[in-house]
């Protein structure tokens, strides 16, 4: 039987002084100098920064469907290596999790592979349509106990279902996440409307698509008194919005995605579509207001938006290729860059960044607990010192389509654990 007992030695607990942390049949024992413990293992973590384990609100598995992308196999090893103990499950998949039995089916399959826990999010209309409903309540009774609703993919854009759905969510403390993108302001649109897409000669997507979207699910969760989450903020414009609105005392929260924190439109003038993403990559001053959101806390959270593509539908001309990037396995790394070796977050604010807020907005009590006596035993063991060119035909995910192949970056996670038991020990599955 696999060890959920631990003596790990010397780690820095979100980058304080060294301590070792037990763990007790997957339980968190002690956290300090000279621990002992009969029959646990022990793991020497010298220089190692020990986190809670990162939960990532926006991850897309793709399966069932489209498992030529991604498995919850693949999907949940590549988050188990890249530090995560949880990912939510998005809702467009085929068929899409509007019902009680797709949404049980992808819990069950999560819970069977093991390497992390997942968390389905519930569609908000059936089939993604935009039209109807779908059953939120036998969503949330059921065994997935399903919190969160998105259409991620597409845009909730009609405001009468957007305001019905925010008030169905206050039923059982749920909370609804947006995907930002007025449809008619975007159609056809390949990247961000600005300098680059005119040189280019590239549809633009302007940033008011995404900006007018908040501003009025700002209103309506405000109007109607429920909890907005914003999905992957991408412009200047919509920090600014969300800081008005929480200064307002309003139920909204946000997150940011490693790659608009680290990459910019400059990238498309390749045409490799490897940098094609929805919402596209905006300019250095979004970068800029983005990494400053997060700092001061206006977006609450990272979440990767991992998003698999096979070959055929990313490495074609940039017109018809799909839209996503993978970042699971280098979510952490990418932040690290962004934010800590910037001086922008400390590592305390990475673990309230990366995995106590995202289990909050996500409602999963299990996650983002202190690394305490008495929480589970969820944590990353990451090595900040480390660095190393990302090749993507390394990642355990199923597909390749990283926009940081090639590029150098610090950091290496070493190991994570789900309730005491290893997913990932020497950086390598467990
Ligand atoms: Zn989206």
């Amino acid at each position: 039987m696999t060890s959920t007992s631990w003596v790990i030695r010397g780690a820095r607990p979100l980058g304080a002084d060294p301590a070792d942390i037990t763990i007790t049949d997957g339980t968190i024992t002690a956290v300090g100098a000279g621990a002992g413990q009969k029959g646990a293992q022990e793991l020497d973590a010298a220089g190692l920064i020990a986190l809670p384990g990162l939960v990532d609100l926006h991850t897309h598995l793709r399966e069932p469907g489209r498992e030529d992308a991604e498995t919850i196999e693949t999907g949940t090893l590549a988050a188990a290596l890249g530090g995560f103990t949880a990912v939510h499950a998005m809702a467009n998949t085929d068929p899409v999790a509007d019902t009680a039995g797709v949404t049980e089916q992808i819990w069950r399959l999560g819970r069977a592979a093991g390497h992390c826990d997942v968390q389905p999010v519930g569609a908000v209309t059936v089939g993604l349509a935009g039209s109807r409903l779908a059953e939120f309540g036998a969503m949330a009774e059921s065994a997935a106990r399903v919190r969160v609703f998105s259409d991620d993919g597409r845009c909730v854009s009609d405001a009468v279902l957007m305001r019905r759905a925010l008030e169905y969510v206050k039923a059982f403390g749920g909370v609804i996440a947006q995907h930002a993108q007025e449809p008619r302001l975007t159609e056809g649109a390949q990247m961000n409307e600005g300098a680059a897409s005119g040189r280019l000669g590239l549809a633009g997507w302007p940033a008011v698509a995404e900006e007018a979207i908040i501003a009025r699910d700002c209103l309506l969760a405000a109007h109607v008194g429920s909890a907005l989450h914003i999905c992957h903020v991408s412009t200047a414009g919509s920090v600014e919005i969300i800081r008005w609105a929480k200064s307002k005392g309003w139920r909204v929260t946000a997150e940011v995605t490693p790659h608009h924190l680290l990459l910019t439109d400059d990238l498309v003038a390749s045409y490799d579509p490897v940098y094609k993403v929805n919402p596209p990559l905006r300019t250095a001053a979004d970068v800029a207001a983005l990494r400053e959101g997060l700092a001061d806390g206006t977006i609450d959270c990272v979440a990767t938006d991992h998003a698999p593509h096979p070959v055929e539908d990313k490495e074609t001309e940039w017109a018809v290729a799909a839209f996503g990037m993978t970042g699971l396995e280098t979510a952490l790394r990418v932040v690290q860059q962004a934010m800590v070796d910037t001086g922008l977050l400390g590592w305390a604010q990475i673990a309230d960044r990366m995995s106590a807020r995202p289990a909050a907005i996500g409602r999963l009590p299990g996650q983002g607990q202190p690394l305490a006596p008495g929480s589970p035993a969820n944590l990353v063991l990451y090595d900040p010192a480390a660095s190393s060119a990302v090749d993507p035909a390394t990642h355990a995910s199923r597909s390749r389509n990283s926009p940081f192949a090639g590029l150098t970056l610090p950091g290496q996670v070493v190991a994570t654990f789900l309730r005491g038991r290893a997913t990932v020990l020497d950086g390598k599955p467990a």
